[in-house]
């Protein structure tokens, strides 16, 4: 079997042990005489399935019963229009740290709704660390402050959460869920695609303080955008991403077989560190992110020169490690180590770095 070490920031690798187990169930489930995508979402096998997805998640990250979780469509991009229209009426004002690409395209869905403010950005340096915040620096009237916990592109993070006082507290955390330990309740909506760290594409989930199901909406807002709603019907209003929700439920059952996601996240941690300290101490690949704001999942680092960044990238390439290129916004290289990413996948972009620096291409 030849797979290769994928770098991408999403769709992005899965533990092998959840596509094997995907792989036995494909044609058909558990004796049930079908596949998981020619089910109907309302039998009893797939009943089973998405309430096990619930509970796993439940357990895996600890979430407070006070608190829903939601299985939706429409990616982390379409809860930048959600989360406006149900955490705040038409005109309201919400505050936005702008730390990258993705806190810039929720900023500007919530101004298409209400008053959005940046109350801090870090566009001035290129989005290389987090800007702090404090609970005066947010507008008392604020529906929201929005963050961006894991920021994709830029590669920082928030290692610890904002002040935030009384103002509710709303995080995408598309690019470090299950990745690390996040604290729910420190939080009133975090919210993820799948693709990054949770499954494949299709399936979004959102993990919300009860209490906010309750607000009063706008009429105007879509039936298919009120939380309330799919709540109310266990995320099943109309058909959920069934197959999308099977695969969430392997990969959280794989994280509660290994121990959690402590022993996850220690993991993430020492291919981080690895790939860390060798860009630290080489002479011709730079991380450029402060090191107190670093994310452990996603790894930029830039070559001196376009010429040696493509060489770079095709010499990783004929070595088995795609998709190691930056994304178009930010330029240079980008790592992304997301838990299906396995030690020795790093150990061979280390050692692809130090050959590269002593002259080899390849
Ligand atoms: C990938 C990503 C998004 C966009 O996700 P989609 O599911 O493609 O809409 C939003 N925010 C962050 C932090 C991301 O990494």
């Amino acid at each position: 079997m030849n797979r290769v070490y994928n770098f991408s920031a999403g769709p992005s690798m899965l533990p092998l042990p959840v596509l094997e187990r995907a792989q036995k169930d494909l044609v058909n489930y558990q004796g049930v005489g079908s596949s998981v995508m020619e089910m109907s979402h309302r039998s009893k096998p797939y009943e089973a399935i998405i309430e096990n997805a619930e509970a796993k998640l439940r357990k895996i990250m600890n979430i407070p019963d006070d608190y829903a979780v939601l299985f939706l469509q429409g990616g982390a991009s379409m809860q930048f229009s959600a989360i406006p229209m149900n955490l705040a009426r038409q005109g309201d004002t919400m505050d936005y740290a702008v730390t990258g690409n993705f806190a810039n395209k929720a900023m500007q869905e919530g101004a298409r709704w209400g008053k959005a403010k940046a109350v801090s950005s870090s566009k001035e340096d290129g989005y290389h660390h987090i800007p702090k915040i404090t609970a005066d620096m947010l507008d008392k009237d604020a529906a929201f402050l929005h963050i961006t916990g894991n920021n994709t592109i830029f590669g920082t993070t928030y290692h610890t959460l904002p002040e935030h006082g009384d103002i509710p507290l709303v995080a995408d955390w598309s690019s470090a869920i299950l990745g690390k330990e996040i604290d729910v309740a420190a939080h009133d909506l975090i919210y993820a695609g799948a693709q990054k760290n949770m499954g494949i594409a299709g399936l979004t989930v959102v993990i919300i303080k009860k209490a906010l199901l309750e607000r009063e909406l706008d009429p105007i807002v879509p039936t298919m955008l009120r939380y309330r709603i799919a709540a109310d019907n266990g995320s099943m209003y109309n058909t959920p991403p069934c197959f999308a929700i099977y695969m969430a439920g392997l990969v959280f059952d794989y994280l509660d077989e290994i121990g959690g996601i402590a022993v996850q996240e220690k993991e993430n941690r020492r291919k981080a560190e690895l790939l860390y300290s060798v860009l630290d101490a080489s002479p011709v690949f730079k991380n450029p992110v402060a090191a107190e704001d670093r994310s452990i999942t996603n790894v930029t680092f830039f070559l001196p020169s376009a010429e040696e960044t493509t060489a770079f990238l095709a010499m990783a390439e004929g070595r088995g490690m795609t998709n190691l290129k930056g994304h178009k916004v930010a330029g240079g290289c980008r790592a992304s180590l997301y838990n299906g990413m396995p030690y020795a996948g790093v150990e061979a972009l280390v050692q692809c770095i130090r050959d590269f620096e002593n002259g080899l291409r390849k």
